[in-house]
Order: C-alpha cells, then sequence, then structure tokens
C-alpha cells in the first residue's frame, strides 16, 4: 500500500484540472448559489480531516465539534448541531419546539419551510400554518404578525406555537428592526398555563448574506431566535451540510429528531471539514458578491427590466411578466452566450461567478431587450423551474 508523504501533492494535473473546469462551469451558473465547486483548500481540509464515528463515539467528531464550536461563536449560540441538509435543519428544529397537536406555525406565504420541503411540515410534526402575505410586499413585520398570531383560548383554531422567518428570502433581507420587534413581541405573547412560551425560528439558509446586506451583526440578529437553520452549502460555498443552533437543551432534544430522520452519519468529518474552511474563506467575500449583483441590477434596469423584489443581497429577481418576455426566451438568449439561469427570471451570484459570465449576462439581456422591441418572435413554451 502506497500512503501518501507530506512532500507529495494531493492533485495530480489531472484532478486539478478536472475541479478547476467544474468551476468554470459554475462561474457561469446563474440558477443558484448551490451551484459552487468546493475549492482547492476545502479539498485540502478533506484530506487533513478526523474520522471519528458521529453516533458512537459519545464525544463525537473533533472536526464536526470545531465547526460547531464556530458556529457557535459566531452566531452566540449555546449549541450547535451538524446535519445533512437545510431541509433536514429546518424540520428537525420544527419538530423540536411542536410537541402536542394541535398547533400552528405562523410564517411568510412564501417560507421554504412550507412551499419547498415536499410538505414535511405537516408529516413531522403534524402542523398546521397561518401563511402570511406581508403587507409591503417583501417581508413580514411586527404588523403582519400580530394580525394572525391564534391565541390559546378557542378551540376552532389550533394555536401559535412557533413563528417562523426566513433570511433571506429571494434575496430581501428581513431587517434586524423588526426580527427584534417581532421576537419581544412573540417571546412575550400569552399562553395558558403550563405552555412553554411561542418559539422563534429562524430559516438562516442565507442568513451570511443577510446579515452583510444589511450591515448587522450575527448575533444581534441570532438573539432574536430560539432556533436557527444555516446552509453551509449554499453561498457558503462547502459541498454538503447544513447547522442548527440554539440552547445546550433544544440541541440535545434535536439530536434526537436527527437520528430519527436519517441525518446520524459516521465519518461526517471530512464534509465538516470543507465546511469550515467555507466559512473561512466565503464569509468576507459575500459583500463583493453583493456588489457584482447590484451592478448586474442596475444595468438591468438601465435596459428596461423590472424587478419583482429590490436587489439586497446576491439576487435578482426579475419580472419578466412585466416586459412581457417569456421565461423560455430568457432561457435561450442566456445559453447562446454561455450562461445558464432558470426560466423564472432569478438571477442568483455566488463567490466563484466570474465577471466574464456577469458582463455575458447583460450582454445577452441587451440583446433579449433589442430584439422584444424590434418585435422579434421570442419562443415562448411551457418550462420547469425548481430552485431553492
Ligand atoms: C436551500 C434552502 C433551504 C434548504 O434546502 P436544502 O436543499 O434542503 O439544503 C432552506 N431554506 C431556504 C430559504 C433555502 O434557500
Amino acid at each position: 500500500m502506497g500512503s501518501i508523504s507530506n512532500s507529495d501533492p494531493i492533485f495530480t494535473p489531472e484532478m486539478a484540472a478536472k475541479r478547476q473546469a467544474a468551476e468554470e462551469k459554475a462561474s457561469r451558473d446563474f440558477r443558484s448559489d448551490v451551484m459552487t465547486v468546493p475549492t482547492t483548500a476545502m479539498m485540502q481540509a478533506i484530506f487533513n480531516a478526523t474520522f471519528v464515528d458521529d453516533i458512537y463515539d459519545p464525544v463525537g467528531d473533533p472536526t464536526v465539534k470545531a465547526l460547531e464550536a464556530r458556529v457557535m461563536e459566531l452566531t452566540g449560540k449555546e449549541a450547535a448541531l451538524w446535519v445533512m441538509s437545510g431541509t433536514q435543519g429546518n424540520q428537525i428544529c420544527l419538530r423540536t419546539h411542536l410537541t402536542q397537536p394541535p398547533h400552528s406555525v405562523l410564517l411568510d406565504h412564501r417560507a421554504h419551510v412550507q412551499c419547498w420541503e415536499s410538505g414535511a411540515l405537516p408529516v413531522f410534526s403534524q402542523a398546521s400554518v397561518s401563511a402570511v402575505h406581508p403587507k409591503n410586499g417583501v417581508h413580514l413585520t411586527l404588523e403582519d404578525v400580530k394580525a394572525n398570531m391564534i391565541a390559546d383560548d378557542n378551540i376552532h383554531f389550533p394555536p401559535t406555537r412557533v413563528v417562523a422567518l426566513e433570511n433571506t428570502l429571494s434575496g430581501t433581507y428581513l431587517p434586524l428592526a423588526d426580527a427584534q420587534a417581532i421576537s419581544e413581541y412573540v417571546r412575550s405573547y400569552p399562553v395558558a398555563e403550563g405552555t412553554p412560551p411561542i418559539a422563534m425560528h429562524l430559516d438562516a439558509a442565507r442568513v451570511f448574506d443577510g446579515v452583510a446586506g444589511e450591515g448587522v451583526s450575527l448575533k444581534d440578529y441570532a438573539a432574536c431566535f430560539d432556533s436557527l437553520s444555516i446552509c453551509l452549502a449554499k453561498g457558503l460555498g462547502a459541498p454538503m451540510g447544513s447547522i442548527i443552533c440554539g440552547s445546550k437543551k433544544f440541541i440535545a432534544r434535536a439530536k434526537w429528531y436527527r437520528k430519527m430522520f436519517g441525518g446520524g452519519t459516521r465519518q461526517p468529518g471530512m464534509m465538516a471539514a470543507a465546511a469550515l474552511q467555507s466559512l473561512n474563506y466565503t464569509i468576507p467575500r459575500l459583500p463583493a458578491v453583493h456588489a457584482m449583483t447590484r451592478r448586474v441590477g442596475e444595468q438591468l434596469a438601465s435596459l428596461g427590466y423590472k424587478f419583482a423584489l429590490p436587489v439586497q443581497t446576491n439576487m435578482v429577481v426579475l419580472d419578466l411578466e412585466a416586459v412581457d418576455i417569456p421565461g423560455a426566451a430568457f432561457v435561450e438568449y442566456c445559453a447562446k452566450n454561455n450562461v445558464t439561469t432558470f426560466s423564472n427570471g432569478r438571477l442568483v451570484f455566488h463567490h466563484q461567478t466570474s465577471q466574464d459570465a456577469a458582463d455575458s449576462l447583460v450582454d445577452a439581456m441587451t440583446r433579449l431587450m433589442e430584439d422584444k422591441k424590434k418585435g422579434v418572435k421570442l419562443v415562448d413554451e411551457a418550462t420547469e423551474s425548481g430552485c431553492s
């Protein structure tokens, strides 16, 4: 058996070229910020990880522990737990809060936990939802929450037990001041004797984008919530995984549900090592990603495009219908410039998006708008786009 000595390069030229080609492809893919590839440093960290069984070992794997500790440090939370995906993280958190029906979760009508998780909430937690349309069209406020809380006093209605917020939601942040106002109200909301206070959960899939975009502290933001589920494989660019965090008591209980939902794993240290690396590498790069997004947004606005939502972090959400451009034509024009998009008009930027790709995108959109104005017939066929 051969072994790798300290002086051996870890990557053969073929391996490096394969990774580089994948990164090149990722650099031109605007469908989602999941479309990144691991950096060389992440892959080196994988080689350098620990390999302890995370279920049998009572202490757990040291690299996983280090990742959890880093997230605790960043969020100011007492405890953290590595999970397989953002969906799993959200559903474990909600299940841990929700004990005995009848009960309901108050959330934004577009919430990922409700709309994009295969209907998991009623299956795992037997919960109803109050799906609220924010009055301001962008994010929930205290006023929206107040108007939709379900009290403990009428047997026709399932009482609110969790208020679940999301930051960012389609690239827009829910401002810290609103999160604070909602949190203060919800946590002091009167409940029946013996019932725990109503819990605040944050789908924090892209919370690093949210706090960087608004320019607020993650610790202040996390303080508004009893649980957070943070994706490591979205804008942060790790190959997989999410982290949930909360109090020690909450996380100890959540660990049972992680096992129950199939999230107990054997040697996750390798993936945790890559994720640790992604936190160090990517967080400082987010402002540059947001700046590029903003520039493209401004260029598209000057071409006459309309937006469904404000451009605040790493997404431009176009309203193609407002300019009467079919989604299929949008995809086709972008593809001609070697740029990949979904037909729904959502453009997502990440740390590997290249300036060259951004220029190609704007160039494709320029031609599309010119052709539209000239009356060129644009393709208009049914398209499918599922994304999160
Ligand atoms: C991606 C995403 C999740 C989790 O999705 P997974 O694909 O299960 O990792 C949760 N919430 C939001 C807002 C997301 O964008």
